[in-house]
């Protein structure tokens, strides 16, 4: 069956899919993104999602393409036409397209492309499995809070962490402080169980799955504090994981090669990982 994407108005075959050369998402990563996870064919947390995405286009001064109803219309769209139960849905919006120049004309027509993928769905087994991270200086821009698709930075992190076999970079700022991974955010168990995550600033990005497991800690009775700490903390924690709409919640068992704890999974991280794909099956 040939993939279906939506490119400004358009349902066309995924494999011709493309936006115009000028498009000032391709010349200046002038635009935002979300990624939503498919469980059982239901969106997670899409209203999360739409709202961040509503928040990154005031921010960057982006319309919206079409309205906040017709959007979700498209999106259950784009997932029936390439019947995808379990996956993922990525929508992109950029400022639209325009003679080249950094300065834009005020009255663009923002670009809006989507497509969806399938992916096997996780079980508390196979997300159970501990994964290294690498640290890295955090060398991003200073508004890490609008969801744009200027991700150089943490593309460079990223495969320096695949090529010494880890899944993912967790940066480091300048204070030795971690701010969060290249596309998930950073949280430590402390040996008196207490969960730890950095605060919402601009130097990460307010992640949905992030706020779904304080919630769920909140009901399962775990103590969970958010406030920054450090990457020798980090490494001397009892667990370590790391959460996004697509990792879900990821165990760290390693960060640079040196063991966090006992170098398992740890329990409070187990209780997290069942709880979510939980929430995945009946998503509020
Ligand atoms: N931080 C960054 C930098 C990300 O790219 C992502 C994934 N988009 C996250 C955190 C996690 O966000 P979410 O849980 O909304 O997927």
């Amino acid at each position: 069956m040939p993939r279906i994407a939506y490119v400004n108005g358009r349902y066309t075959p995924h494999i011709g899919a493309g936006v115009h050369i000028e498009d000032r998402g391709f010349q200046f990563a002038d635009g935002v993104y979300e990624v939503i996870s498919i469980c059982n064919g239901q969106f997670i947390d899409i209203e999360l999602h739409l709202d961040r995405l509503d928040r990154s286009l005031f921010e960057l001064e982006i319309p919206w393409p079409t309205t906040r109803r017709a959007f979700s219309v498209i999106l259950r769209e784009v997932v029936q036409r390439n019947r995808v139960k379990n996956g993922s849905v990525y929508l992109q919006v950029t400022r639209g397209s325009s003679d080249r120049d950094f300065a834009y004309p005020e009255n663009l027509s923002p670009s809006l492309i989507i497509y969806a993928r399938k992916t096997l769905r996780d079980t508390v087994e196979t997300a159970s499995v501990g994964y290294k991270v690498i640290s890295k200086p955090d060398i991003r821009w200073k508004r890490c809070d609008i969801k744009t698709v200027s991700l150089l930075p943490a593309v460079m992190a990223k495969q320096a962490a695949v090529r010494n076999g880890a899944i993912e970079a967790w940066l480091v700022n300048e204070q030795g402080m971690i701010t969060e991974g290249t596309s998930s955010n950073a949280w430590i168990v402390t040996l008196d169980k207490k969960l730890i995550t950095r605060p919402i600033d601009n130097s990460i990005l307010s992640g949905v799955t992030r706020q779904t497991v304080l919630n769920l800690a909140q009901k399962l009775g775990l103590n969970s504090i958010e406030r920054a700490f450090s990457l020798v903390e980090a490494k001397e924690a009892k667990e370590a994981f790391c959460t996004s709409s697509t990792a879900l919640v990821k165990p760290i068992v390693e960060i640079d090669r040196e063991k966090i704890g006992d170098g398992r999974v740890g329990p409070v991280t187990k209780v997290l990982i069942e709880n979510y794909l939980r929430h995945m099956e009946n998503p509020t």
